[in-house]
This record gives C-alpha cells, structure tokens and sequence, in this order.
C-alpha cells in the first residue's frame, strides 16, 4: 500500500509497524465491541510526527484511530474501519509542573496515575481519576472527558483542561486555550474538544490546572441490606448539602464478585455498601461523619468502617477499583452501561435491575459514582445471548430516559452508544453536531465510526 511506504518513510520503519503480530495488539477495546485489526499502527515521539501522518493520511482518506491505552468502555478505541492506529506510548512525558501558578503541561500518552504522583509528591492535586487510571492516559481522559469518583466534589476532566496543542485531520497543529485560570477569547474551544472522543482533532499537549493537595482524607464504608437503602442514603446525603470527595455504590452481585477483598469489612447479610471519602483540614470531619451515620442509620445501616490510615484506605479502594476486574473474572461477556439519573431517582433505577434480570434472563450488576448519579450497569450474559442483553441494555435505558437521565455519563458514545445519541438528542442538535465534526474534519478520517459512524 502506498500510503503505509509513505508513513515509513516520512516517520521511520520503528514509528510505523505493519507486522500482523503488532496490530492484533491493537484491534480491540476493554469493551465488547468486535475487535478489528487495523493495516498498521504509528507510534509518534512528537507533534510533528503526528501532522506528518495525519498529512499523508487524509491525502489517502485513510481513517485514524488516535488511542491511548484502550481502556474505553465503549468500543471508541477499536479501529472499526481498519485503516491506522495512532498511539501515544511513546509521547508520554510530563513537560512542566509550576506549582506557583498551578499548572501542569503533559503529552497525551501520560498514564494518569503518574501524573497523580508526581503532582502529589510536590504538594498539588490532580483530581480526575478514573477507576482506571494506573492503566489510561491523559489524552485518552481528555478525549472522553473522563469522570471517577472524585468528581461528585471536584468535577470531571473538563473543569481541569486549561489549554490543548491539537493537530487537526489535515496536519495543522494549532493551540486553543490559554495558560490563565480565566480566558473567553472567543468559543470555548478546549471544552468542546475535551469529550470529543478523537472526532475533531489529535491531541498533542495538554495543559491543566491543578489544585493544592487536600491534607488530610477519611474514608468510610457504609454496609447495607440492599441497594434501594443504600443508594436513599445517598439521596438524603445530597439533599442535606454533605460534600464527600466520593460517594460510590456497590450492589450484592458487585459484592459477590469482589469476594474476599471485601468480606472482613463487612457484615453478614450486607446487599450493597457505600464508599465515602472526606478530605480537607480535618476538623470538620467529625460532624460530616455523625451527619453521614444518622442518614445511613435511618435508611437501615449495618455497620460503618472508618479508616484514616493510608494503609486500609488504599485497601477500601482496591475493593473499589477491583469490581470491575472481578466481574470481568467471573467470565461472562460485559456490556458497560453509563447511565446517569437524577440522584432522587437512583432508589427507582437500582429497583428495576430485576425488574430487567426478570424479563431477559441475563444479570445486572450495578456500581458507580451514585453521588453524580452516575451508575455503571453492567449487564452481565453468555456468548448467544446477545439478544437478550440488548433488550435488558433497551431497558435499563428507556428506565433512564422515564426517570430523567441520560444515556452516557463518561464513559464516551463510541460506537456503542451511537443508537442513543441519536435518540437522546434533538434533531437540530443532533445536526449541529454533524455539522461541527465536517467543519473539523472534512474528509471524515477522524475516528469516523465514533459517534456518528451508523
Ligand atoms: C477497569 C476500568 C475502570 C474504568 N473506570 C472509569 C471511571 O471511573 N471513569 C471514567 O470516566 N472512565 C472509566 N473507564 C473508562 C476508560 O478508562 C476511560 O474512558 C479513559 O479515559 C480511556 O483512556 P485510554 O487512555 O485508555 O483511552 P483509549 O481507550 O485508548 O481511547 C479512548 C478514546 O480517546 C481517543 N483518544 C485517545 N488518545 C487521544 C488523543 N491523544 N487525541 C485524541 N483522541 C484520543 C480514542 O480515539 C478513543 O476514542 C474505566 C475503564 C476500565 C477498563
């Protein structure tokens, strides 16, 4: 093919790689989307090397399929149309942290958990934090505006991207955004970059605004009988203003699946537990816990478990991050569900899952960030059941929509989320979208299954 002999020679054989046993690596996504194994996968060292590619690549209208470290959960990083793979492992340098005007300047290929540490190890905070984080990276982050448990307090990814180096489908590389903690030149453009899920442009540098770390942190695990109790204690913790830096939910089946990680924290006849995390100065801590038993009390408490040492809370998130793995490990094929409701509503949400088991004959099993309202169902079947999971996934969300929610809530559309976005949105805004990705992308090279690839 002429144009992978071109990649080769403008970027180098090493950049570019053609081999089949090195695509294969790159065909799929930690969703269940279908894999797909692209012709050849680059791998830059800078921004240069991306607009070359990306010149030779919409002379040829060859798709492009940025990627980070392909933990998407909804299928945005599998190369659906073949054509190449970009990926970022090897531009994943930490350019700048200034502690004095709180900034930090990564590449995109950043895992986001250095990123974590290294800012932490001087004193600041860098809030996004995705379930996944020791694995994704920053770009990938930005390009789903990824959410985690930290953003019931500080917000998702978005509220921290101050400005981007992007280059576009046609090989320009231009900057949006600026440095100050306050800009309105013109539309906000790094905002309607962060989310677009590699649709409108690559990104190449990313700069973000950090925070000074919070000194102290208590985390508390709320046992439960089911999940309607636990989930109108987080109703009622909203309701009165508590402010946790989390507030995550686990059904019984998440429970089962995460075993003995989580049985010593628990009591007998524990349904679904609570994770609550407070951080600040420490004082207040005292009465946001009472506050927090006496809600959790009223709805049906079993027991609560506080730690304030690193060494438990680090243990509590482990049980918290190794939900997802270990239902994966249970062997059942996972549709990821993202669905957001108002958090008055979530008691009707967790109420219907066997409403829906009930109907399909497949499992649900439900965790998330319940303080945003944000709870990943999982539907949980068999190799020959799709049938049946697509209707529990057609219930779950015509639940979402009766109940005022929506379809996705950070875990991107990609391409398995493509038949809601279309739904959910209004006809005009569905358009002006289309129209947004022509203007940014004319040739359609851009992840051009992502979104509205139907
Ligand atoms: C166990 C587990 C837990 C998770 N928990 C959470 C969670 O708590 N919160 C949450 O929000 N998500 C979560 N996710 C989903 C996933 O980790 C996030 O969507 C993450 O942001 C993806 O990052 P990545 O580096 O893996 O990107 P990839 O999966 O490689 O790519 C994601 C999308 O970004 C695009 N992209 C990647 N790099 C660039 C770039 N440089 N320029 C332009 N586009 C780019 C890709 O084309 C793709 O569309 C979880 C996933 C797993 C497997």
């Amino acid at each position: 093919m002429k144009w992978v002999d071109k990649l080769k020679s403008a970027l180098g054989e090493e950049r570019v790689r053609d081999d089949y046993a090195h695509r294969v690596a790159y065909s799929r996504d930690s969703s269940d989307a279908p894999p797909v194994v692209p012709e050849v996968v680059i791998h830059p060292e800078d921004a240069g090397d991306v607009r070359e590619a990306l010149r030779i690549l919409s002379e040829y209208r060859v798709p492009l399929t940025p990627r980070g470290s392909g933990t998407s959960l909804s299928g945005g990083s599998v190369p659906v149309e073949g054509g190449a793979v970009m990926v970022f492992d090897r531009m994943n340098r930490i350019r700048e942290i200034d502690p004095e005007n709180l900034i930090a300047v990564v590449e995109p290929g950043v895992i986001t958990a250095h990123l974590h540490e290294a800012v932490e190890g001087m004193g600041l905070f860098y809030p996004p934090d995705p379930a996944s984080s020791d694995t994704c990276t920053v770009g990938g982050n930005v390009a789903e505006n990824a959410g985690g448990p930290r953003a019931f307090k500080y917000g998702t990814t978005k509220h921290y991207v101050l400005a981007l180096e992007v280059v576009s489908s046609s090989g320009e590389i231009y900057r949006t955004g600026s440095r100050t903690k306050k800009w309105v030149v013109g539309y906000d453009l790094p905002s309607l970059l962060t989310g677009s899920e590699g649709t409108l442009g690559v990104f190449t540098e990313i700069t973000l605004r950090l925070l000074p770390k919070p000194p102290r942190h208590l985390t508390l695990l709320a046992a439960f009988p089911d999940e309607v109790s636990a989930s109108r204690t987080v109703s009622e913790m909203v309701r009165v203003g508590l402010l946790p830096a989390a507030l995550e939910f686990a059904d019984h089946r998440c429970i089962e699946a995460v075993g003995d990680k989580v049985a010593p924290f628990l009591p007998e006849g524990t349904g679904s537990f609570l994770l609550v995390e407070y951080d600040g100065f420490g004082p207040e801590f005292d009465s946001q816990v009472s506050l927090t038993y006496d809600i959790a009390s009223r709805n049906g408490l079993l027991n609560m478990f506080a730690a304030e040492d690193e060494s438990t809370r680090r243990k509590l998130w482990a049980v918290r991050r190794g939900i997802l793995p270990a239902l994966e490990a249970l062997g059942y094929v996972i549709r990821h569900e993202d669905v957001v409701v108002p958090r008055s509503r979530i008691p009707d949400l967790v109420a219907h899952a066997e409403v829906v088991e009930r109907a399909t004959g497949v499992k649900l099993a439900s965790f998330g960030h319940a303080g945003d309202g944000n709870i990943h169902v999982n539907v949980l079947y068999e190799p020959g059941e799709e049938a049946a999971a697509d209707r529990a996934v057609e219930m779950v969300v015509a639940k979402v929509w009766e109940l005022g929610g929506t379809a996705a809530g950070e875990h991107g559309v990609g391409t398995l989320k493509r038949k809601f976005m279309r739904r959910e949105l209004h006809p005009i805004a569905h358009d002006l979208l289309r129209r947004i990705k022509d203007t940014f992308d004319p040739a359609h090279i851009l992840n051009p299954h992502v979104m509205f690839g139907d």
